[in-house]
């Protein structure tokens, strides 16, 4: 569903450019707003959330599909913990539809997906692991890195059940926002991955704004 904002970005409390490759990590207070701006379009935004209080407590996909039946995220989704609470709610959504299924990308899925030598390229998994190590004020650790949010990235689900990575239906300035139901940390990687149409083999900027709860 296709619902523009009404948060003016001149007011924004935080503005971060996020590159291709690069990671976004901080925290959302609850009541606070956070949007993830598609600066160029057709960019694929990785993303964990885990609750600042308790990180053990983190976005489960598996409870939110079940409990707003449906496998997209768009306005209105209510983003659920491994625990069955809301930590965030899609409060506007311009692009119309995130992918909950498809993962994220990883050196050792590249390589079996697409050839022994994309070992080497730089992966959103790489990312994560980076921000937390050099943010060990967080409490995430490597056991803490599980499924994501996939903003922007288009994974179709076929009538038999099947996923393919499609090209994708984001567009310059298209995005999503959400706010924040409880203190939550979240950990973006703005994605690099060049073996498949999800960046439209052109990873390119994000925006992360946050906005003071209201
Ligand atoms: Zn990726």
């Amino acid at each position: 569903m296709i619902k523009e904002s009404e948060l003016l970005a001149q007011q924004a409390i935080r503005r971060t450019r996020v590159d291709a490759g690069d990671y976004f990590i901080g925290i959302v207070k609850a009541g606070e707003t956070i949007r993830i701006l598609d600066l160029e379009g057709n960019q694929a935004a990785d993303t964990l959330f885990y609750s600042a209080d308790n990180p053990a407590e983190r976005y489960s996909a598996m409870d939110t599909i079940r409990e707003q039946g449906n496998v997209y995220l768009t306005a209105g989704s209510k983003l659920r913990s491994n625990e069955n609470n809301v930590m965030l709610e899609v409060v506007a959504d311009t692009c119309g539809r995130h992918d909950t299924l498809g993962g994220a990308c990883a050196t050792e899925s590249n390589t079996v997906r697409y050839d022994l030598e994309k070992r080497c390229m730089h992966a959103c998994r790489d990312s994560w692991m980076l921000a937390v190590a050099e943010h060990p004020e967080y409490g995430i650790s490597k056991r803490d890195i599980t499924h994501n949010i996939n903003f922007f990235m288009n994974v179709p689900v076929t009538a038999a059940g099947g996923l393919t990575f499609e090209d994708g239906i984001s567009a310059p300035g298209k995005y999503v926002e959400l706010r924040a139901e409880m203190d939550v940390i979240v950990l973006l990687s703005n994605c690099p991955q060049l073996n498949n149409p999800c960046n439209g083999y052109n990873p390119t900027p994000i925006e992360c704004l946050i906005w003071g709860s209201a």
